[in-house]
């Protein structure tokens, strides 16, 4: 079935992000974008913690357990 223009524009509406100067949807991940929790901006690192497990090594952290 074909979607009604309507009812795709408030989809869209309601399931954007919205562009904001503060709030956890400035925070992204500059590997693979992810927003919201999880992503650690602490040191200026800027990665998921995802990510970060992945590249945490090569970036010199060390695992302490
Ligand atoms: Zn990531």
């Amino acid at each position: 079935m074909k979607h009604k223009e309507g009812k795709r524009r408030k989809f869209e509406k309601h399931n954007t992000p919205k562009e904001r100067d503060y709030g956890k949807s400035t925070k992204e991940c500059r590997r693979c974008g992810r927003t919201g929790r999880g992503v650690i901006s602490k040191y200026g690192l800027d990665y998921c913690r995802q990510c970060f497990r992945e590249i945490a090594e090569d970036l010199g952290f060390e695992q302490l357990s």
